[in-house]
């Protein structure tokens, strides 16, 4: 595939943008060779602006998602992908949130057009932990760690009960929750089924991947030692 059709399928520009940036010499090869629109390179040989390209498919970020901006590409308000470069809204095939966080709760969230990626971190099946730090209305009590832990947990209007979940106590209003699944609202939820509130809400980790320092607001793209980390 001819170079400008490759680049502007991944989103970073029309078809005629990507010819501009070619003539202003910012693609190149990894040598720093400039590149031409015709030209048949490697993907991996590629650069724009000196950044490697994109992978064509299998990209995964993560996004450390401040309040405020929800998950939903339908939502009037502000929405994750707004905290994206342009390139990755308008890239064929399109990034997914891996899950979902609520509109009020910060942290770590992942984006990936890999559908079989998603599916194996929001899958049940695959018990992948997700950490949550919580700060509550209400001093705990002391025994919701054993009612979480239990595995017979039910929330309202659901059949099932909730798989067992840690709670580990931080002091009287804090504390760090992992689950291993992900139903609607469940953090919230959980605390409201035993006669709290949760005020704040924020999602340290998945699985062995941690948000690192990565500031609230940002990006960047995971690499094949993020993803082993993640299992
Ligand atoms: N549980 C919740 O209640 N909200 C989230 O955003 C994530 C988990």
């Amino acid at each position: 595939m001819k170079l400008v059709r490759l680049i502007a399928n991944l989103g970073y520009g029309s078809r005629k943008q990507v010819a501009a940036m070619f003539r202003e010499g910012r693609i190149t090869d990894s040598a720093g060779e400039v590149l031409y629109a015709d030209d048949r390179v490697d993907h991996a040989d590629v650069r724009v602006d000196g950044a490697p390209l994109d992978p064509p498919a299998g990209l995964v970020l993560m996004l450390h998602k401040p309040v405020g901006y929800t998950c939903s590409t339908r939502d009037p308000g502000r929405i994750v992908s707004d905290l994206l470069p342009l390139r990755f809204r308008l890239r064929s095939p399109t990034l997914s949130t891996v899950g979902r966080l609520d509109r009020d709760t910060t942290g770590l969230l992942l984006m990936t057009d890999d559908g079989a990626l998603l599916h194996r971190i929001i899958s049940p099946k695959s018990k992948l932990a997700k950490v949550y730090e919580v700060r509550l209305a209400r001093d705990l009590r002391g025994d919701e760690g054993a009612a979480f832990a239990s595995g017979t947990l039910m929330l309202e209007s659901e059949t099932t009960p909730l798989a067992p979940a840690a709670l580990e106590t931080l002091d009287s209003r804090h504390a760090r929750l992992t689950l291993t699944e992900g139903r609607y609202h469940q953090v919230r939820r959980m605390f409201a089924a035993v006669g709290n509130h949760v005020e704040a809400l924020h999602r340290s980790c998945i699985g062995g991947l941690g948000l690192g320092g990565l500031a609230e607001g940002q990006w960047r793209q995971l690499d094949v030692g993020d993803l082993a980390r993640l299992f």
